[in-house]
């Protein structure tokens, strides 16, 4: 009998599954494709996925969608989350930039933070928020998937620190100190505009604070120099929540360089690689300036005038269409954990997709969140070990997380 076509039945490939990961060690075993793909399926079961990085909330706010259900868009939802072993996702309570000015930053936070509640209180047998690594455990052996929270622009902090204490007392475990903006903490790697030179003095008082009372800090989206401001104070291991390698798109600020990355494993902080395409290769980074050229030499050509906004996107669109996205594969997104291990080790990666925050742009075969398997067996067949790969799956991340929690209890106690 064809051993592939009773493997392609995924109940019978659970089944041999176990015999196979009872029997003798995998390196041991005939390198049969279906061997990597069933242990991966073992791997994701049995160890602790953490993704630092899901816009559910921001795009539940405006679809009304129901994640605890199947869902036809989108890259989660509860049965995806449960096929890919997805133990704990970071819901992005994501601010908008323009927020800070319109004075609406605190308030549309906590309406997030309210519909993340709303998941988890509707399906308390599917999910629960966790607020810290025990949480994270507990629901874990429990077999809840955790939601977890991180702040997305530091906006709703507003100046005041009892608004962090607020946040804190809501479930808020990470800030990422600012979005596509600079603001009143920290300057934004995509806003030339650099109105600090790294952080404000508001920025160097919450980073301290934020250390004080167990919320980790993390560098995704600040400028270079906001980066080494926080490295130069804080106190803990900060995290980049969705951040990818720069050395892979050159110029790029929102990744990170390498001397940043060697810093924060100095700090004994961790990297979760970033899954949209654009972080990923220079291909993709670049794709907007391609696209954005040839509809200017459309407009040109045809002697077009007074073009909109909207008239730009429908060209845009028109443009992919025809000519395609140049989405990353599996192998270039591997390269970015295998570069930031080659520099600094394998205690200092992980995963923060940014899962339903980038759109279609997705890598092939990463395209939701049913899909960590695929990324494991990708590092299998990189010659990752089993205890190696449960450390990017989530190890490193809890390992960050514990430190930071380590320290705030140290606070409180000495205060
Ligand atoms: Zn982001």
């Amino acid at each position: 009998m064809n051993i592939k076509s009773i493997l392609s039945l995924p109940a019978v490939a659970a089944g041999l599954l176990l015999v196979a990961s009872c029997g003798q060690p995998v390196e041991d075993q005939a390198p049969l494709e279906v061997d990597l793909a069933a242990h991966a399926i073992n791997l994701a079961r049995e160890s602790i996925i953490i993704d630092t990085h899901i816009d559910v909330p921001n795009r539940v706010f405006s679809s009304h969608e129901d994640v605890t259900q199947s869902t036809m868009e989108g890259n989660f939802d509860y049965p995806r989350a449960v096929a890919g072993g997805l133990n704990a996702a970071f819901m992005s309570v994501y601010i908008p930039a323009a927020m800070e000015e319109e004075g609406t930053a605190t308030a549309h936070a906590d309406a997030l933070i309210d519909l993340v509640e709303g998941i988890a209180l509707a399906a308390p047998d599917k999910f629960a928020v966790a607020t810290s690594v025990a949480d994270v455990e507990e629901q874990f052996a429990a077999g809840l998937v955790s939601l977890s929270m991180g702040m997305e622009n530091g906006a709703p902090i507003a100046g005041s620190l009892d608004n962090l204490q607020h946040f804190y007392g809501r479930g808020i475990r990470y800030i990422t100190l600012t979005h596509s903006l600079s603001n009143h903490i920290a300057d934004s790697s995509y806003d030339d505009n650099k109105r600090w030179g790294g952080l404000s003095p508001f920025g160097e008082e919450l980073v301290a604070a934020m250390n004080n009372i167990g919320v980790m800090v993390d560098i995704s989206h600040v400028s270079d120099e906001a980066f080494w401001d926080v490295i130069a104070i804080t106190k803990t291991p900060v995290i980049a929540s969705h951040s990818s390698a720069r050395h892979f798109t050159p110029g790029f600020e929102r990744n990170m360089n390498d001397d940043m990355i060697k810093a924060l494993a100095e700090n004994g902080g961790v990297i979760q690689i970033n899954f949209g395409s654009s972080f990923l290769t220079e291909r993709a980074n670049g794709y907007r300036d391609v696209v954005s050229a040839a509809i200017d030499a459309r407009i040109a050509q045809e002697g077009l005038e007074d073009v909109s906004d909207d008239q730009r996107s429908e060209m845009s669109e028109a443009y992919r269409e025809e000519f395609g996205y140049p989405y990353a594969t599996l192998d270039e997104t591997l390269d970015h954990f295998d570069h930031v291990i080659d520099l600094v080790g394998i205690d200092h990666v992980g995963i923060g997709s940014d899962y339903d925050g980038v759109g279609d742009s997705l890598p092939i075969g990463l395209k939701d969140v049913s899909a960590y398997p695929v990324l494991i067996e990708g590092l299998l067949r990189r010659g990752y070990s089993d205890d190696e790969i449960k450390k990017i799956l989530g190890g490193n991340l809890l390992r960050v997380w514990s430190g930071v929690e380590a320290y705030a209890r140290a606070q409180a106690n000495a205060g």
